[in-house]
């Protein structure tokens, strides 16, 4: 008999299943896939590390979070500038004066802002991502950088989407190219697998196994289950099918330096895929072999991996029925990306297991 059965061993039950274990706790860790790491694995090919579904880059402005992720590895100062190529041509990103410098030739952040508010369409109160650009950077530049790869990205159009998923990315009137403004930055040096190793050491973990192949019984090992999956498929679809994002990967191993960058985001709508990962660059890797990985989205069905949550209205409503179902539910915690039907990134993830250790601690006081 166990405490905790935890359902996936991506970063939250690996974070959940440690704390619980250092508490004094007997876990069982399950996952389906063949290996540790949900969507955050990465597997060593030719001493670089490939990041297997898609790139991943620790960010975060909380020490205690920081802190907490260096127990476990060592972290390089990986910082990511990823750059744009448009039609042929390379631009520096996220939006900033040498991109600015580049579309328009103006060389300092007064020619610049002077240069945006000519260009910016006036709309009172930017209902979508797109009247939400339009009204930061104008036509030109949603043009360029914005609408071809969003499209391709959740083959919706831009005013269907909502603000937010755009909002994640700066407009900077400096040279400043990192694309995140978070005060810690980095990946582990020996890959995230050896992370979430080093997390989940000592706890026992069974791969290939299906938590639907055999619910009944795995209920049954714990007194509290942890799951981690997709919340629509826990309660059998029964509000229905919450929208998902996949994505294909296409990867190669070749020799020398590709791309010269670890991200090339290829953001014309008629290049079909989005994203050129060149993993080494993510390492500052020297080694004579190179991994490039072209990344194309896709749309999601129940065989594929779900990656990004369609957060729009419609899918939220839905969401929160699931929610309220949830909250009924004794015995079961749900938890991570697919569970909380949330865009999170990887810091807010480890941020949510403490908390919700933390909370339980604290009941059981
Ligand atoms: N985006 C874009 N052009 C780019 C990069 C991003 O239009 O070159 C938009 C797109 O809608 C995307 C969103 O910004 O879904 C968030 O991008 P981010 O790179 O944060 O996405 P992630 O790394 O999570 O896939």
């Amino acid at each position: 008999m166990y405490d905790y059965v935890i359902v996936g061993a991506g970063l939250f039950g690996a974070v959940f299943a440690r704390e619980m274990t250092d508490a004094g706790y007997k876990c069982l860790v399950i996952d389906k896939r063949p290996h540790i790491g949900g969507n955050v694995y990465t597997e060593k090919v030719e001493g670089i590390d490939v990041h297997k579904y898609g790139a991943h880059i620790f960010h975060t402005s909380d020490k205690g979070i920081w802190d907490y992720v260096n127990r476990f590895a060592t972290f390089n100062h990986y910082i990511n500038k990823p750059k744009v190529n448009y039609k042929g041509k390379v631009y520096s990103f996220p939006i900033n004066l040498m991109t600015l410098y580049q579309v328009y030739g103006v060389t300092t952040p007064q020619e610049a802002e002077k240069k945006l508010q000519e260009v910016r369409v006036t709309i009172a109160n930017p209902a979508n991502l797109e009247e939400w650009i339009l009204s930061q950077v104008g036509l030109e530049l949603y043009e360029l950088f914005i609408k071809g790869y969003t499209m391709k990205q959740w083959q919706k159009h831009p005013k269907e989407l909502p603000a937010f998923i755009i909002k994640r990315l700066p407009i900077r009137l400096n040279f400043e190219e990192n694309y995140f403004e978070d005060i810690y930055q980095g990946i582990p040096k020996e890959g995230y697998t050896f992370l979430i190793g080093n997390l989940l050491k000592g706890i026992e973990v069974r791969l290939n196994t299906d938590y639907f192949s055999d619910k009944e019984h795995f209920n049954e090992l714990a007194k509290t289950l942890v799951y981690t999956g997709k919340i629509d498929e826990f309660f059998g679809y029964r509000f229905g099918e919450l929208e998902y994002r996949s994505l294909r990967f296409e990867t190669k191993l070749l020799e020398g330096n590709y791309q010269g960058n670890a991200v090339f985001n290829y953001t014309d709508s008629e290049v079909p895929y989005t994203r050129v990962l060149e993993h080494k660059h993510f390492n500052f890797g020297r080694q004579k072999h190179t991994v490039v990985t072209w990344e194309y989205p896709d749309t999601y069905t129940r065989d594929k991996i779900p990656y990004y949550p369609v957060n729009d209205e419609k899918n939220n409503a839905m969401y929160r029925k699931y929610e309220q179902l949830a909250r009924s539910c004794p015995g079961v915690l749900f938890g991570g990306r697919l569970a909380e039907y949330k865009y999170y990134d990887m810091h807010q993830i480890v941020g949510s297991a403490l908390a919700k250790v933390k909370a339980i601690k604290a009941q059981k006081v």
